[in-house]
C-alpha cells in the first residue's frame, strides 16, 4: 500500500489543524500533536475483516491506521505480536480468579521493551521526510530503541541519558550505533540540552510527545488488544506511566475504532500506575487538577517511569478520567516484592514498572476498585533481565574437600 489515511495533524490542546506531508514537532501551544486520519475513507475502502494483515509480523500488520506510506519506509527489526500470559497462581493468591489476570509481555519486542513501537514508528516518519540525525534524552529503554531503529535506517543519533541509568541500558545503547553521553541529572534535564541544541546541531528531537508518531507506534498495543481479544476488550488495563504515549496511544486506538464502528464493546478502564518515589500523575488526579506539577527530587527502582514531567500531563488525565479508570502509586519495597515473587511463584521475571502494575492491581482488588470476576490486562513494558538483579552467593569449590551434597538438596 503506498497510500495512507492520514487527513492532518492537530494541536492536542487547542485543536489547531497542520499539515501531515511535512516533518512537524510541537504544535505553537507547545503542545502534542495528535495524528488524524480520513477514518470515512478508511471504513469505505477497507473491511473490519481485511483490516488485519494477519501474514504480516508485528504492528505492520495495522498499516492502515499507520502513518508510513511507503513500504520501502518501514523500518522494522522484526516485531511481534507480544503475548498475553496468564499469571494463575498468582492471581489465586491475590485472590482473582485464574485467567483473569493477563500480563502483555512487551519485552519480547525488539531492544527488550515496548519502546520499540513508537520509535520505531518515528524513526519511519524521521525517514520518509528525509532527517539525517535524531536525538532523544532516555531513562533507557527509548534510546535503546531509538539507537537500532535509527541505526537500521541509516540515521544518525544522539542518546542523553541521566547519570545513574541502568547500565545495560546505557551499554546497548551506545552499541546500537548512538553517540551516547552520561548527563548528571534526570531526564527532563536531558531534555531540555536536547531542546536547547536543535539549532546548533541541526538533530530533530524525538523526546516523548514532542513529535506526533510515536504515540502512533505506541497505539498499536491497543491495536493489539483488539485483535487478542476478537474485538472485545479487556475490562481494565494497568499501565505504568511516565511520559504516557502508551496509555494515550491506546486510548485514540480505541476511539478510532469506535469511530470505525468496528467496536461496540464497553471501553476498558485505564489505570496510570507510577511509583511513590515519582507521581505526579497520581497528585494531579487525587487533587482533580487538569495538568500536572513537577515532581521534586523524583527516585525509583522503576526507571523507566521516573519521568517527573510529562508534556501529556492533561493527555493521560484526560484518559483516566473519560475511561473512569484511577491513577495509584506503589512504593519501591513493594514493587521489588511483587518483582521476586512472581519469578519465584510463575518463573515470569518481570521490569519493575510491570511489577508496579501487579502491585497496583492488589491494591485496587483489595480497594474494590477492580472485582477478581473482570479480566485484567497489565503491561510488562520491558525484559525484566534489562535491570539489576540480586547477586548469587553460593559457590562450589571443586578444588577443596568432598563436595557436600546435602546443600544441593536443601530447600531454597
Ligand atoms: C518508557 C517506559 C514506561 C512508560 O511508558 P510511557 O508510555 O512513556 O508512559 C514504562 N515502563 C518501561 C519499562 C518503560 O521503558
Amino acid at each position: 500500500m503506498s497510500q495512507t489515511f492520514v487527513s492532518h495533524l492537530e494541536c492536542s490542546l487547542t485543536g489547531k489543524v497542520y499539515p501531515a506531508d511535512c516533518l512537524q514537532g510541537l504544535s505553537d501551544s507547545n503542545r502534542p500533536l495528535l495524528v488524524r486520519y480520513d477514518l470515512a475513507k478508511l471504513e469505505k475502502s477497507i473491511k473490519r475483516s481485511e483490516f488485519i494483515a494477519k501474514n504480516v509480523d508485528g504492528f505492520w500488520r495495522y498499516s492502515s491506521l499507520l502513518p508510513v506510506s511507503k513500504p520501502e519506509n518501514r523500518i522494522s527489526l522484526g516485531e511481534v505480536v507480544t503475548p498475553l500470559v496468564p499469571v494463575n497462581q498468582f492471581a489465586l493468591k491475590l485472590g482473582a480468579l485464574p485467567g483473569n489476570i493477563l500480563v502483555k509481555d512487551e519485552g519480547r519486542l525488539p531492544t527488550g521493551s515496548f519502546k520499540a513501537r513508537g520509535l520505531s514508528l518515528a524513526v519511519s516518519m524521521a525517514k520518509t521526510f528525509g532527517v539525517d540525525h535524531l536525538a532523544i534524552p532516555t531513562n533507557g529503554n527509548a534510546g535503546a530503541a531509538m539507537a537500532a531503529y535509527a541505526t537500521k535506517a541509516g540515521i544518525r543519533s544522539t542518546v542523553l541519558c541521566p547519570a545513574d541509568t541502568p547500565e545495560i541500558n546505557v551499554r546497548e545503547i551506545q552499541l546500537q550505533g548512538a553517540k551516547t553521553f552520561l548527563v548528571n541529572g534526570l531526564i527532563n534535564d536531558c531534555a531540555k540540552v536536547i531542546a536547547e541544541g536543535k539549532e546548533k546541531t541541526g538533530w530533530f528531537d524525538v523526546s516523548t510527545l514532542k513529535e506526533p508518531y510515536r504515540i502512533e507506534g505506541k497505539k498499536t498495543m491497543g491495536l493489539e488488544l483488539i485483535e487478542q481479544f476478537q474485538w472485545e476488550l479487556p475490562d481494565v488495563i494497568f499501565y505504568p506511566t511516565g511520559g504516557g504515549t502508551g496509555i494515550i496511544g491506546m486510548w485514540k486506538a480505541f476511539a478510532e475504532l469506535k469511530e470505525l464502528g468496528w467496536i461496540k464493546c464497553k471501553l476498558p478502564r485505564m489505570i496510570s500506575v507510577q511509583a511513590m518515589g515519582c507521581a505526579p500523575i497520581v497528585n494531579a488526579w487525587e487533587k482533580g487538577d487538569e495538568f500536572a506539577e513537577l515532581w521534586e527530587n523524583a527516585h525509583t527502582v522503576a526507571a523507566g517511569i521516573r519521568v517527573p514531567v510529562a508534556i501529556g500531563d492533561f493527555l493521560i488525565l484526560n484518559v483516566v478520567r473519560e475511561s473512569g479508570g484511577t491513577a495509584i502509586a506503589i512504593d519501591d519495597e513493594t514493587i521489588i516484592q511483587f518483582r521476586d515473587d512472581l519469578a519465584k511463584d510463575e518463573g515470569f521475571l518481570l521490569c519493575p514498572e510491570g511489577a508496579a502494575t501487579l502491585a497496583a492491581y492488589h491494591e485496587c482488588l483489595k480497594k474494590g476498585l477492580v472485582d477478581k470476576n473482570e479480566k485484567a490486562v497489565l503491561f510488562n513494558c520491558a525484559s525484566g533481565i534489562k535491570y539489576p538483579l540480586p547477586p548469587v552467593y553460593d559457590r562450589v569449590d571443586i578444588e577443596g574437600e568432598a563436595i557436600d551434597y546435602s546443600r544441593f538438596t536443601d530447600a531454597i
